[in-house]
């Protein structure tokens, strides 16, 4: 039995991951109550089901959807923010004023809502269909989280949302004013929505958010660890995206070391940035089989350096793509800058080939959600969790340059079909779930609200 089948298309597997993974012409994708039933030639599946309603791919390709790990999708209300530079004079300035003052510590829960649905709905169009989401909102609480799942049920998208637990009081300075009630106040946020959501739930459920080291004592760091067991859920935490030295000066040693002592490590946990880290530090991450969220256009733009990502792969971590939501949210722009950043940092054209960057936003990416049973690849019994490609291409996609088309020609936009659990989420590049026009105008209005708080005329 299968309800759907997806034929006549180029079939890529990335199971198990991009450099073996079958691809398939002419192929088809049966699938029957949101999972994956069956891939192969279509006329076999044709003749196997006949009663399936079709989607047509030829001169398509067939895939697994797009897995981003570390975002904030309220941010995309920062967008083209006019900001006064001559305020800011280095990374911390960013993070303090431009990253607090001036856009987390004025979200409201209806920004959060607005920017959520924007953001999820504009991933999905370009074939991203799950996503770890960070919120962050110090004076949204509680119930910033019920903002941000009513926005991403709405749009169809598959998550794991948290809440960043952080001992940071908004409006003062993070190093003179610190409250343990905050980190608190930032658990309950988690585990009333880990109890709403419960692990296995369905397409939306919770990883616990512990914002920094950096932010954080050491008994919060302990609790956040207890709550996670607690409640069968991951980590997500930020990870030396600012000078080693700052957390060395704070807690006497590094963040993977304090995070390690703490019990925060382990496989279940997403860390994103892991820029300035020592060979110690990358081994601390290693030997408790951390995931890395690579992070390198954020990165690049707060001059915060460039994470060691070949250096950690030959050290065994499972590295992923985060994108912060920071600019476009076209997944394609993140593959082909991680793709070419490491080339030019190390000045090395055999690093980071384009089969290593996929499996980065595909089968890595699921493992570190632990989703590896689910999403990430196209094999029966998964999620029928699917994108259709329609390659604006200048030369033939076929099996022999499907892989080179993700770093040369791929763009989001060339996305057209997106199923999530096997439902047709987009369709022909447009939402079938929301009113695009309607969500575009809500954030716009909620950006204004935000902007006009920093003191912008608009
Ligand atoms: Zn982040």
């Amino acid at each position: 039995m299968a309800e759907l089948l997806i034929k006549n298309g180029l079939v890529l597997t990335f199971a198990p991951d991009a450099l073996t993974g079958q691809m398939l012409e002419g192929g088809a994708v049966a699938i029957s109550g949101g999972s994956i039933v069956e891939i192969g030639a279509t006329a076999e599946l044709e003749a196997k089901y006949p009663n399936a309603q079709a989607i047509d791919a030829t001169g398509r390709l067939v895939m697994p959807g797009f897995i981003v790990t570390h975002s904030h999708m309220p941010y995309v209300l920062g967008h083209n923010m006019p900001v006064d530079f001559s305020q800011l004079h280095d990374f911390w300035d960013m993070l303090q004023k431009m990253g607090w003052e001036w856009l987390e510590d004025i979200t409201t829960q209806e920004g959060v809502y607005a920017a959520t649905r924007y953001a999820a709905t504009k991933m999905l169009k370009n074939g991203v269909t799950t996503v770890c989401e960070f919120v962050e909102g110090p004076n949204a609480l509680p119930g910033i989280l019920d903002a941000s799942a009513k926005a991403i049920l709405e749009t169809g998208i598959r998550a794991q949302v948290g809440y960043e637990v952080t001992e940071r009081v908004p409006g003062g300075h993070i190093l003179k004013n610190i409250s343990v009630a905050n980190a608190e106040q930032g658990l309950e946020e988690n585990i009333a929505f880990f109890k709403k959501y419960p692990k296995g739930g369905g397409r939306l459920e919770g990883r616990l958010g512990l914002h920094t080291a950096f932010t954080n004592s050491r008994p919060t760091m302990e609790r956040a660890r207890q709550v996670a067991n607690e409640y069968g859920v991951g980590i997500q935490v930020h990870i030396a995206e600012i000078p080693r030295a700052f957390v060395v000066e704070k807690h006497g040693m590094s963040a993977p070391q304090i995070l390690e002592e703490t019990g925060v490590l382990g496989p279940d946990v997403i860390a994103a940035h892991c820029i300035d880290l020592t060979d110690e530090d990358v081994a601390i991450l290693a030997r408790n089989k951390v995931n890395i969220a690579h992070t390198p256009m954020t990165n690049s733009f707060g001059g915060n350096g460039v994470a060691r990502i070949p250096y950690m792969m030959q050290n065994g971590l499972n590295i992923t793509i985060g994108h912060d939501d920071f600019f476009t949210l076209d997944i394609a722009e993140y593959l082909r800058y991680a793709f070419l950043l490491h080339k030019a940092h190390n000045a090395n054209a055999m690093l980071l080939p384009i089969f290593q960057v996929l499996d980065m936003a595909l089968g890595n990416a699921a493992r570190a959600m632990g989703l590896q049973n689910q999403v990430g690849s196209l094999e029966p019994g998964k999620k029928a969790d699917i994108i259709i490609i329609k390659p604006d291409s200048p030369s033939p996609v076929a099996p022999c340059s499907a892989l080179s088309y993700f770093d040369m020609t791929f763009q989001g936009r060339q996305v057209e079909t997106v199923l999530v659990d096997g439902r047709v989420v987009i369709e022909n590049g447009r939402s079938t779930q929301v009113d695009e026009e309607d969500i575009a105008k809500q954030c716009q209005e909620q950006a204004k609200i935000l902007w006009r708080k920093t003191g912008v005329n608009i």
